[in-house]
């Protein structure tokens, strides 16, 4: 498999699709970025990193966060968490208020933002530098020291957080928050707002395939844990149109509202995208594009 003129070919074949969809404009940080960019990479399992396009251009990693905050709490805590938050498809938008009230305070799952607050509060708890845990994670796993929190988009997102204060508030009424909504909040919108390339998200992702296991061999995650949090990116990591990306990718992937995603080829490879445009449910619309292409045209899917 030659990756590289793969990579090439499908950052030429997505141009169509680049600029469609609109950017995140609820953050107006985000909706400041241009949308006429995209980026692609491949970390192999044994440690070759292919890429194209703007794939070292860093962008906001938004809601893929809520992978790694997730793995963190798995790893801390075990499976306590699973009794505050479902892990089922919620068929809504991901800042949805209505199920919440429904299904008294416990979020579907723990990428809609109501269960990324919960995993973010659990984390406050357990965690021994607990504003800084996700960046620390992420920063091993990519070996890149300097991934960091973009001020301008936290300080956008912090100021145009009423929807979330509105979900932690309700989670708080319903007893399912340990720590004072506020400091919840703000370490949701630092987890957020960090900054990383495609090519540093794609390696950071490898333990995810690799049964767990970093590049120094050291266990992130156990197998049977990294089984299940790869469950959950398939079944919910891309919102209301998850059904929709397996049909199309097969493959477990997380989005963000920044335009990134990361896919997971078990025992094989990680895979970023990223392209602002987003569609009707968030998710980048060149980069499920690409990732289509990606999976027909390797075979590599998990189906
Ligand atoms: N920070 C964003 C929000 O809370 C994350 C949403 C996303 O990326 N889907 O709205």
């Amino acid at each position: 498999m030659d990756i590289q003129s793969l990579l090439d070919d499908i950052a030429g074949s997505v141009t169509p699709h680049i600029g469609q969809g609109e950017v995140a404009g609820y953050i107006p940080e985000l909706g400041a970025v241009s949308a006429g960019q995209f980026g692609i990479s491949v970390a192999t399992g044994d440690g070759e990193v292919f890429s194209s396009g703007d794939s070292d251009v860093p962008f906001s990693i938004q809601s893929i966060s809520k992978v790694f905050a997730l793995a963190l709490v798995l790893a801390g805590d075990g499976d306590r968490i699973w009794k505050r938050v479902f892990r089922e498809p919620s068929g809504n938008p991901f800042n949805s208020l209505v199920q919440l009230e429904h299904e008294d305070g416990i979020p579907r799952n723990p990428f809609i933002n109501a269960g990324a607050l919960v995993v973010t509060d659990r984390l406050l708890s357990i965690a021994d530098n607990p504003h800084t845990a996700v960046r620390d994670l992420l920063r091993t796993e990519s070996g890149n020291g300097s991934i960091g929190i973009d001020a301008v988009v936290a300080e956008s997102e912090a100021r145009n957080n009423n929807r979330n204060a509105s979900l932690a508030h309700f989670l708080a009424s319903c007893g399912n928050l340990d720590n004072p909504v506020e400091d919840v909040l703000d370490a949701y919108v630092s987890q957020c707002s960090l900054a990383m390339s495609c090519a540093d998200l794609a390696v950071a992702s490898s333990f995810l395939a690799r049964n767990g296991l970093a590049a120094d061999g050291s266990a992130v995650l156990s197998p049977a844990q990294t089984k299940r949090i790869n469950a959950v990116m398939l079944t919910c990591g891309t919102y209301d149109a998850a059904g929709e990306f397996a049909y199309r990718v097969g493959l477990p992937g997380k989005s963000g509202v920044g335009g990134g995603i990361i896919a997971v080829v078990p025992n094989n490879c990680t895979i970023c995208v990223w392209s602002p445009g987003l569609g009707r449910s968030g998710n980048s619309v060149a980069g499920v594009a690409a990732l289509d292409e990606f999976t027909t045209r390797t075979g590599w899917s998990i189906f």
